[in-house]
């Protein structure tokens, strides 16, 4: 829709043809139904891409059009906005009004819709015109912004994909991107429900590769939330090339380990000595308070696994407040799986920059565009996504126009 506005703006008949039977509804689902819409800190770091010329691309793309005006954009027809943090939100908080204003823009510039129409079995290039045929009719210029393979219902099935190859064009494997972890650690699912605020730091191989914190979600199979699907990303990648893949939680983020550490000897020795026959209960029930008491329980369960193997017995109350430091500040589990690619928020991999120019044309079929998800590039999450949609739509619509 913003390259159908952005085409029609600079003089372009336009038709967007769709396959369900209303336009946008993945917008309908962003930002947990209220839409985070772009974000007033931008920049790269907040981008994947898998080559160093796409990240050009994405960096001029995204200049050309930036978030300030996108902003703008969005005023101007009509979408009042709040920003909390950064993370810009519609007034309404209400995914569909930003759905709405863009449809209500695309009619205004007298945008074409053709709902319920599926272009791959109807899409072909006419050999002798070099012009695109859809059905019975024919266009000069053709933008392809299919999305990528989430959420499939919303109408992003990866059909996208393979209208590109038709083109000629090579598909980085997509990959799930902004997905939930999952662990075989036992025991993990007794903390399904729980959340918590904490950070994660992930280990591939052994090595720290990205940590990011927030409220973190326990599941019944792994890890969600804010920062696990910020790293979600680079865990399902090196999961994908067989790496060794470990993320460590903290707990307590924020908080001094020493004076932690110091509560729980204090908490610790408060009691009788008898109380050690049940060594479980009796450290549940000295430093419950601390964090949530499932937690507690998962952490005091490990940690007492370990002292009978370790001790043989009792031991004494220092380290045993070290080790319930050290699990609260550093609690390390396998990674071994993610979630589907149908229930990712975003779609890494997809059509490779190297065929395409910086105002999006293909380089192997004059006159086809690409925007959206559906080109090889994701952001974090913080509306850095919809704001790519913005920014591709924008430059693909104009250069398509204008030429
Ligand atoms: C649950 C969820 C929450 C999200 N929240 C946010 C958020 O808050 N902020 C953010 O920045 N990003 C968010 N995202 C990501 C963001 O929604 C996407 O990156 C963005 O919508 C991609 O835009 P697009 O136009 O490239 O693709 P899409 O929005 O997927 O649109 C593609 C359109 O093409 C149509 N289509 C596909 N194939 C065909 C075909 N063969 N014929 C005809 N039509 C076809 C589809 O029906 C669809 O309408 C979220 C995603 C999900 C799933």
């Amino acid at each position: 829709m913003m390259a159908a506005v952005t085409a029609a703006r600079a003089g372009a008949a336009v038709t967007i043809y769709e396959h369900r039977s209303e336009a946008g509804r993945k917008l309908l689902m962003t930002g947990n139904g209220k839409c985070n819409l772009t974000n007033t800190r931008m920049g790269m770091s907040y981008y994947y891409c898998d080559s160093e010329d796409g990240k050009q691309i994405v960096r001029t793309v995204l200049a050309q059009f930036d978030e300030v005006r996108s902003l703008s954009f969005f005023h101007e027809i009509g979408l009042l906005t709040y920003d909390r943090d950064g993370y810009v939100y519609p007034q309404s908080e209400q995914a569909v009004t930003v759905r709405d204003v863009l449809l209500r823009e695309c009619l205004f510039c007298g945008v074409n819709f053709r709902y319920d129409t599926d272009v791959y079995p109807l899409l072909r290039r006419e050999e002798t015109t070099g012009r695109f045929v859809i059905g019975k009719e024919r266009y000069d210029r053709l933008i392809l912004a299919c999305g990528g393979k989430s959420e499939r219902q919303t109408g992003s099935d990866g059909s996208g994909y393979e209208l590109a190859k038709r083109f000629g064009h090579r598909i980085l494997t997509p990959l799930p991107a902004l997905v939930s972890l999952y662990t075989d650690e036992p025991d993990w699912q007794s903390m399904a429900g729980v959340r918590a605020k904490a950070r994660v730091r992930l280990f591939v191989e052994g090595r720290t590769a990205g940590e990011a914190d927030g409220e973190l979600q326990m599941t019944a199979q792994g890890i969600s939330g804010i920062p696990v699907l910020e790293l979600s990303r680079i865990a399902v990648h090196a999961i994908h090339e067989g790496k060794r893949v470990e993320a460590e939680i903290c707990f307590l983020n924020g908080r001094e380990r020493v004076q932690i550490e110091a509560l729980l000897q204090r908490m610790l020795a408060r009691g009788h000595a008898e109380e050690w026959e049940s060594p479980s209960d009796m450290l549940q029930t000295r430093l419950t308070g601390t964090v949530n008491s499932k937690i507690l329980s998962f952490i005091l369960r490990r940690i007492c696994n370990d002292m009978e193997r370790l001790h043989n017995g009792r031991p004494d109350e220092d380290r045993l407040a070290a080790a319930v430091a050290q699990q609260l500040f550093s609690c390390r589990i396998p990674i071994n799986g993610h979630g589907k690619l149908e229930h990712a928020q975003v779609t890494s991999g997809g059509v490779l920059f190297d065929e395409v120019t910086e105002k999006l044309e293909s380089r192997l079929c004059e006159g086809l565009f690409f925007a959206g998800e559906m080109l090889d590039v994701d952001g974090i999450c913080g509306g850095y996504n919809l704001q790519w949609a913005w920014s591709s739509g924008y430059a693909a619509g104009l250069c398509a126009a204008e030429k």
